[in-house]
C-alpha cells in the first residue's frame, strides 16, 4: 500500500449543509421554536412518504419507543419480546415500563429476528415484541406476525426511514413504528424521533403523552381565543416534543431521503460486488422482498477463514484510516442486562456471534468515490496478506 495516499474515512457523517441551515432561519425570526407549524409539515411529509395516516414527531427513536410501550399499555408484570442484538435502548424502553425484557436470538445472515426462536419466548404475559429493522433492512413482519397473531408489534426502524418490506414502507407494517433522526442515521435533526400508526385511538392517546399528557397542543392553546384555558390532564404524560428548529431540518433532509438511499444503495452494491471473491467477507443478505435502507453496510467475518480475527482487522484499518465499528452490541452480553437477567453470552449465540463477528465500514452520503476505492484497496491488500 505504500504507493497509496493515506487517508482518513470516517464511520459515517451525516449529510448537512447550506439547506438545512438556511431552513432554521424562519423557526428562528418567526419566534416559535418549540413543537409548532414546521413539527406538523415534517410529520405530514414523514407520514406521505411511509404510507400511514398519522406520524408524530419526538425527540428520539427511544422515547418514541418508551411512549409507543406506555401507549399500549406496558406494565409491571409484562413481558415484551426484544431481539438480541440491538442497540440497548430498544431492551431499556421495556424496564422504563417496569415490564420484563425477553431476548429473542437473532439470524446471523440478515442480523434481524430468528424466527425460528420465537415460538418458545411467548407467554400469557407477552404484551408486546418489538421487531427491529437493523441496519435499514425491514425484520420479516409476515413470518413474525404468523407467530405472534395479534400480540401488538412495535417496530423499531429506527435505521429504517425509506425502507420497505413486500412494498409496504417500514412504520406501516405494525401497531407502531419508531424512526430515529439521531446524526448516525441516513437523515438527521440532530437529535429526533418520529412515531408513526395508521390508529385512530393511539395516535390520540401518543400525541398527547408526548406533550405531558395535555389535552390540547401547545399551539392551539396559544392560538386559540380563550386566554384563560390550560389544559386538563388526564394521564401521566412526558415532554418528548420534538422543536420546530430541529423539525426545519428534518424537511429539509425528508426531502432528500429518496436520493440518499438510491446513492447508499448504489455504494452498497459496489462493495457487495468488490467482497465477491473473498471468503472470509459475508456481504449484508437481503431479496428482492426487501428494499434496504443501508444506514450502515455491515460485514460478517468468518475467522475460521480470515487472515486476521475481526478485532485485529479493525485495528488493522484503522492504522489505514479507515473507521470501522462493530454492527451493534448484543445487550444480553452488556453488563447491565447479564447481570440482571442472570444470562451467559452462550443463551443467544447468534446474537453473540453477531456482537462478535460484524463489521460495519464506511458508507454515507458525503463520501466519495475515491474513498469508496481506498477502503476496498485497504480491505484487498489486508486479504493478500492471507
Ligand atoms: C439508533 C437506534 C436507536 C436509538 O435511537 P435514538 O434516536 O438515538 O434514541 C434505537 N434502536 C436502534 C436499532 C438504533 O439503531
Amino acid at each position: 500500500m505504500s504507493e497509496i495516499q493515506k487517508k482518513y474515512i470516517p464511520i459515517s457523517l451525516p449529510d448537512t449543509g447550506e439547506d438545512e441551515w438556511l431552513a432554521t432561519k424562519d423557526s428562528i425570526m418567526s419566534g416559535w421554536l418549540t413543537a409548532g407549524p414546521k413539527v406538523r409539515e415534517f410529520e405530514a411529509n414523514f407520514a406521505k412518504l411511509h404510507q400511514v395516516k398519522y406520524a408524530m414527531a419526538v425527540t428520539s427513536a427511544t422515547t418514541a419507543l418508551h411512549l409507543a410501550l406506555v401507549a399500549i399499555g406496558v406494565k409491571p408484570g409484562d413481558e415484551v419480546i426484544v431481539p438480541a442484538f440491538t442497540w440497548i435502548s430498544t431492551a431499556n424502553v421495556v424496564l422504563y415500563c417496569g415490564a420484563k425484557v425477553v431476548f429473542v436470538d437473532v439470524d446471523r445472515r440478515t442480523f434481524n429476528i430468528d424466527v425460528k426462536d420465537l415460538q418458545s419466548k411467548i407467554t400469557d404475559r407477552t404484551k408486546a415484541i418489538i421487531p427491529v429493522h437493523l441496519f435499514g433492512l425491514c425484520s420479516d413482519i409476515d413470518e413474525i406476525k404468523k407467530i405472534v397473531k395479534d400480540i401488538p408489534i412495535i417496530e423499531d426502524g429506527a435505521c429504517a426511514a425509506g425502507a420497505s418490506y413486500k412494498g409496504r414502507p417500514a412504520g406501516s407494517l405494525g401497531t407502531i413504528g419508531c424512526f430515529s433522526f439521531h446524526p448516525r442515521k441516513s437523515i438527521t435533526t440532530g437529535e429526533g424521533g418520529m412515531i408513526t400508526t395508521n390508529d385512530d385511538k393511539l395516535a390520540e392517546l401518543l400525541s398527547s403523552l408526548r406533550n405531558h399528557g395535555a389535552s390540547i397542543s401547545e399551539e392551539e392553546r396559544h392560538n386559540g381565543s380563550k386566554p384563560y384555558i390550560l389544559p386538563d390532564f388526564n394521564l401521566l404524560g412526558f415532554n418528548y416534543r420534538m422543536t420546530d428548529l430541529q423539525a426545519s431540518v428534518g424537511i429539509v433532509q425528508l426531502n432528500k431521503l429518496t436520493k440518499f438511499i438510491e446513492e447508499r444503495n448504489k455504494w452498497a452494491e459496489y462493495y457487495t460486488k468488490q467482497f465477491e471473491e473473498i471468503d472470509w467477507i459475508i456481504t449484508p443478505s437481503y431479496n428482492e422482498n426487501y428494499k434496504h435502507g443501508w444506514q450502515s453496510y455491515v460485514l460478517y467475518i468468518d475467522e475460521s477463514k480470515s487472515p486476521l480475527t475481526r478485532n485485529k482487522l479493525m485495528e488493522k484499518l484503522q492504522d489505514l484510516g479507515v473507521s470501522t465499528r462493530p454492527g451493534t452490541h448484543a445487550p444480553h452480553m452488556l453488563h447491565f442486562y447479564a447481570q440482571k437477567y442472570n444470562i451467559k453470552p452462550d443463551d443467544f449465540p447468534g446474537a453473540k456471534d453477531c456482537n462478535n463477528y460484524s463489521m460495519s465500514i464506511p458508507l454515507f452520503n458525503k463520501m466519495k468515490i475515491e474513498d469508496y476505492e481506498y477502503v476496498v484497496n485497504c480491505i484487498n491488500s489486508i486479504n493478500l496478506k492471507k
